[in-house]
């Protein structure tokens, strides 16, 4: 990974110690909406049970922190994505873990900041809910040739780091804050008190 990030002062790791996962902001009090996952032609796709407006928090990702990308892991910050736990069963997976059937498009409705999933434009009910997957992943662990048809489409989907110069300009807007250059935080954004949420502790979300 070789994106700059900036680390807080005082959590550099010791020198032969493993950097520790960061803090994340802390999600805001808004409950998000009820999503609901939809099989259908052997497809899951995850589907906004209500609508919700541009902007509005929708729900949580929460999982399991690790260094390695997986599948389907959502990276969060440089170096720790969060992943399913192994051994989940379909019906925990559905219940708590149901963020992880967000396909990727490349004209998305919605974003990832921190463990936030964010609508990016209004959403109705009954809509599928969708990110670009180089907003949040540096490196994909499984790159795949999209064939969304859209004008933006980016065709080989490997991650930011494989992105072209004008695909990452498109997707500043969308950017997750660990592929932001050092310099180009969001006008705003500010911080709340730092919260441990990286131990895998009990997070709530606002689920189905
Ligand atoms: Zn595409």
């Amino acid at each position: 990974m070789e994106h700059a990030t900036s680390v807080p002062t005082g959590n550099y790791p010791a020198p032969g110690l493993v950097e520790p996962f960061p803090d994340l902001t802390p999600p805001s009090s808004t409950p998000g909406i009820r999503v609901g996952v939809l099989r259908e032609s052997g497809k899951y796709s995850l589907i906004a049970c209500e609508s919700a407006r541009a902007g509005a928090q929708l729900f949580l990702v929460d999982g399991e922190p690790t260094r390695e990308a997986s599948r389907y892991s959502v990276q969060v910050a440089t170096h720790m994505h969060l992943d399913i736990s192994d051994g989940i069963g379909l019906e925990e997976m559905l219940d708590s873990c149901y963020w992880r059937f967000m396909n990727h498009s490349c004209e998305p409705n919605a974003r990832i900041e921190d463990q936030q999933v964010i609508a990016i434009t209004d959403i109705g009910a009954g809509k599928e809910i969708t990110f670009h997957y180089n907003t949040t992943e540096s490196n994909m662990a499984e790159p795949f040739d999209c064939r969304c048809g859209s004008e933006n489409c980016a065709g080989y989907i490997a991650g930011f780091s494989a992105a072209t110069a004008g695909e990452r300009e498109r997707l500043r807007p969308w950017l997750a804050r660990h592929l932001l250059p050092a310099d180009a935080a969001p006008p705003g954004d500010v911080r709340g008190p730092a919260t441990s949420v990286a131990a895998g502790a009990a997070t709530e979300v606002a689920g189905p």
